[in-house]
């Protein structure tokens, strides 16, 4: 494994303010010594160019055809050498030190970005885009980094080679020098008026970069789906639209460059060849030496040649800086605090549970549960059913806190589920959800994922025994250590799910929330995922999402959701002898039961078949 890299610890929230060059300063505490660095190489490589140039002017006035002692000319050439050599290794040595700040920085940031993310909250993942979360973690990194990297040492060696060449012009005459400079201040208006311009077009062009990879992000996720549909066409002209949108955003980013690069130049151009006339007129009155004349010809270049690049890097800077807004953007969402709460048991929960008048609303003005009121006891099995969208996961969503109740109480062991730390609270819950997920890792570390690694083999083998899949995992190439995923071996539904078991069952938590999908895999495989569910569930408080009545009606306790209210509540028996929406549904459920019976012995061809008819409410049958 590669070692894990620790960049200097520094909290980034302390690099979250509106002043974004002053975040961006901030951004660079622990590296400022290496930057300094950088800058003073640079520095000196800047001091070493324009000694050169001066060094020219003396050997022009004071040496050229006056002296013919050679230790004279050696010391001269050695002098010229000695300066280009100066001047390159110091150039290199800057560059070397802000890369490697640039890159410390851009390896921090990502961490921290990165480990941000996976601790907001369920909310704030809802409504963002998993692209635009990519896009934030990449390229917007990157332009950061480049910002530090190339813009800000740039920056500074502009700011130096004009200062120095300026103190040298000056030093050969004052009236050459302001010359020099005239058209400077226009240089600088018009870069930060593009810089304005820029700053915007290049905002727009991230944003629609973050639609694109959404697009192709959920277009890849989904690609299942499309094929099924055979909706390429229109997945293609979807992405074909936002493709377009991205090419027309920079096209207006390059058009604006266009623009910019021409006018800086023609500005420089006039500059440079003022210098030139006015050096050469004073050259030819005699103000100035011919030496002084040669000096002034490399220093100008010097001058003005950083200068345009200013209005370069202040148009380039626009990009790292409206990357640090993005960036900045995602840091400053509140974490979701999982260490918070006041009560803190030493040993696992019992599992029992009460829900009194809880209510729930993902908006505040529309409740989507309403007045919930049950009690479980330690060990008990809930189903829950009801129509698509009648409030079931949303209902098992507030036990692990991913959402939290707006009104009532909701109790654990008797104790308010806010005052357990989230944490704490998650360790105790085992989810296993409809359609799991598993990582493209070893099926090993999948079982082991809520454990560790360290988990002995016998372990996790007893574990994936029970699950009903340790035969299986054993028919592949390599056993345990299987890939799953691209680069391993593709597992039908009923295997995830069976996977998904085992490492809940490695777990071990004391409250279980099933999502039961045993209506979408053969008949085969839902006897085999029956039976390790029912392992699961022994000894612990049990939440079941039931589709169908066979996988709810042993349970101790059933509840009838409909619009997020309790409309009915009682054991299989109960609420068979009652009217009402339960029977419905259970009346329904045996006539095609009965009907495909009497079908299947007539065609005489029962295999691998299930009843996969829909309810009008939504529900399986
Ligand atoms: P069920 O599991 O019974 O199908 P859900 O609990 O998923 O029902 O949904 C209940 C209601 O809450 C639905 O109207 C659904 O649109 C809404 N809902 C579910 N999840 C979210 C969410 N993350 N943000 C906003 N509304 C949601």
């Amino acid at each position: 494994m590669a070692p894990v890299v620790t960049p200097a610890p520094y909290d980034l929230k302390n690099a979250i303010t509106a002043n974004r060059l002053l975040g961006l300063w901030r951004m660079l505490t622990g590296y400022r010594w290496l930057y300094l660095a950088a800058t003073t190489s640079l520095a000196i490589a800047a001091l070493a160019k324009t000694s050169t140039y001066l060094l020219l002017r003396h050997f022009v006035d004071n040496v050229l055809g006056r002296t013919a002692d050679l230790v004279v000319l050696a010391l001269m050439g050695l002098g010229f050498v000695g300066l280009a050599l100066l001047e390159g290794g110091f150039s290199f040595l800057s560059g070397r030190l802000a890369s490697l700040t640039a890159e410390g920085i851009a390896l921090r940031l990502r961490t921290y970005l990165y480990d941000h993310i996976q601790r907001l909250t369920f909310a704030y993942h809802d409504n963002m885009q998993t692209g635009e979360l990519i896009q934030r973690s990449t390229s917007d990194v990157d332009a950061i980094r480049r910002f530090f990297a190339d813009q800000a040492i740039g920056m500074g060696r502009i700011v130096l080679l004009f200062g120095i060449n300026f103190a040298a012009i000056w030093r050969l005459n004052m009236t050459l020098a302001l010359v020099s400079v005239i058209i400077i201040p226009l240089i600088v208006v018009m870069s930060i008026f593009f810089f304005k311009r820029v700053s915007k077009a290049y905002e727009k062009y991230q944003e629609q970069e973050a639609t694109l990879s959404t697009v192709l992000q959920e277009n890849l996720t989904g690609v299942r789906v499309v094929k099924a549909f055979a909706r390429q066409g229109y997945e293609r002209e979807k992405f074909e639209r936002e493709n377009w949108g991205k090419f027309q955003r920079g096209k207006q980013l390059l058009t604006m460059h266009a623009l910019f690069w021409p006018t800086s130049d023609i500005l420089c151009g006039l500059q440079m060849l003022l210098g030139f006339t006015v050096g050469a007129l004073m050259a030819i009155n005699g103000t100035i030496t011919v030496g002084a004349y040669l000096a002034y010809a490399g220093l100008i270049i010097w001058l003005i040649f950083p200068m345009r690049n200013l209005g370069r890097l202040i148009v380039q800077t626009s990009t790292g800086m409206v990357s640090y807004g993005r960036v900045v953007e995602v840091l400053s969402q509140e974490r979701e605090p999982l260490t918070e709460g006041s009560y803190r048991p030493a040993d696992d929960v019992r599992g029992e549970i009460e829900f009194r008048n809880v209510s729930f609303g993902y908006q505040a003005d529309s409740p989507v549960l309403q007045e919930i009121s049950f009690h479980v006891r330690p060990g008990e099995s809930v189903a829950l059913l009801g129509a698509t969208g009648s409030g079931k996961t949303t209902l098992v969503n507030l036990l692990p806190r991913f959402y939290e109740y707006t009104g009532g109480s909701l109790t654990l062991d008797g104790v308010e589920l806010k005052e357990y730390p989230r944490e704490y609270l998650r360790r105790q819950i085992g989810i296993v959800e409809q359609e799991p997920f598993l990582f493209s890792r070893t099926i090993r570390d999948n079982i082991t994922y809520g454990v560790g690694r360290d988990v002995p083999d016998e372990e996790v083998e007893a574990a994936a025994r029970a699950a009903a899949i340790h035969d299986v995992i054993l028919s592949f190439p390599e056993g345990h250590k299987t890939l799953v995923g691209e680069k391993g071996v593709t597992l039908s539904g009923g295997q995830r799910q069976r996977v998904a078991i085992a490492r809940t069952l490695l777990k071990n938590p004391r409250i279980l929330i099933l999502d039961d999908s045993t209506s979408s895999v053969d008949t085969e495989t839902e006897a085999e995922i029956r039976s390790a569910l029912e392992r699961l569930m022994e000894g612990r408080t049990t939440f079941i999402i039931a589709h169908r009545i066979q996988s709810l009606m042993n349970a101790d306790q059933i509840i009838v959701l409909e619009k997020g209210k309790i409309i009915q509540r009682g054991t299989h028996e109960e609420l068979v002898a009652q009217e009402g929406f339960y029977r419905q549904i259970y009346d329904l459920q045996a006539r095609i039961e009965s009907e495909l019976a009497v079908e299947l012995s007539v065609s005489g061809n029962g295999h691998g078949e299930t009843a996969n008819e829909r309810h009008p409410h939504g529900i399986d049958v």
